[in-house]
């Protein structure tokens, strides 16, 4: 299925979006989420995974989440550890059905109750490159970045966010996005082409047509919420060898304890993950191979 071009100059997809902000402002609350709860020091959130209990107890919350994501929404609970994980496609791409099935499992699993919730229509290819090409921060975090102009209030700072897009078409890097950091950064080891980026909160992709490297990239990825590279040998999951899809106890404990990463608590419109500074000057790998 691809989708209509979500700019003013297409009606029936303008009319969407207006319908989504009219829907959102109804919300009163969450659409201030990002500001509000940062400064607000009663901001309870008993399962401490970054959503707050008033909005996991919300009513009209869920119904939203219920009209834009169908039966894959299971509700919140705030006794619960929650991770909402909000996929959304680019043209044709896809990730395999058996990948979200296993990563909500592994998740589960391992005590966080993610929920892999595809948005239902897919953004224009063309449309898409033109705005924001094949780069990471055009796509996640510059001022018109694709993040800041397509994802709703409400949903920022309450579900993470990943984009998942065509990448290169052209070998070597087929399939890839570009990150002007990692070209910087990296000395042009790999030309800045990278299989995914993440910046806290969200992340893009590449698409890929095997399976496993889909599950393999997307949870390192949706990991970075709150995990760093490892370079330990003896970590076979997707942060160190990637021999595993999986991550190790230790990541896991961390994954559970670090779910308010969710909220972005830089304080600035520019959310980066917690780790990227220490791995810069750690020297450790900086893109995501
Ligand atoms: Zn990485």
């Amino acid at each position: 299925m691809t989708s209509e071009n979500p700019s003013e100059t297409d009606p029936p997809e303008y009319s969407r979006r207006k319908f989504l902000q009219t829907a959102g402002a109804t919300l009163g609350a969450p659409l201030t989420l990002g500001t509000a709860y940062r400064s607000d020091r009663s901001f309870e959130d008993r399962d401490e995974d970054g959503i707050p209990d008033e909005l996991e107890r919300s009513a009209t919350f869920d119904r939203r989440l219920e009209e834009l994501f169908g039966t894959a929404f299971e509700g919140l609970d705030p006794e619960r550890k929650d991770l909402l994980v909000d996929v959304r496609y680019v043209g044709d791409t896809s990730i395999d059905e058996r990948v979200s099935t296993y990563l909500e499992a592994l998740f589960r699993d391992n005590g966080i109750h993610m929920q892999w919730l595809e948005y239902p229509d897919h953004y224009d290819e063309e449309w898409f490159l033109e705005e924001y090409g094949y780069n990471v921060r055009r796509t996640l975090w510059s001022r018109s970045s694709f993040y800041h102009e397509e994802i709703e209030s409400d949903l920022k700072d309450v579900a993470f966010q990943l984009v998942v897009v065509p990448g290169k078409p052209e070998s070597p890097y087929e399939g890839a996005v570009y990150s002007p950091w990692i070209n910087h950064l990296e000395g042009g080891r790999y030309d800045g082409w990278t299989n995914g980026m993440n910046v806290g909160n969200r992340a893009v992709m590449g698409s890929s047509e095997i399976a496993r490297e889909q599950a393999r990239v997307a949870l390192h990825e949706i990991a970075h919420l709150v995990l760093c590279h490892d370079d330990d040998p003896s970590n076979d999951g997707v942060m160190g060898t990637n021999e595993e899809i999986d991550l190790t106890a230790a990541e896991w404990a961390q994954m559970r304890s670090g779910l308010d990463a969710i909220r972005d608590t830089t304080g600035y419109d520019v959310a980066l993950r917690r780790c990227l500074w220490t791995e810069q000057t750690s020297g450790s790998c900086f893109g995501c191979q």
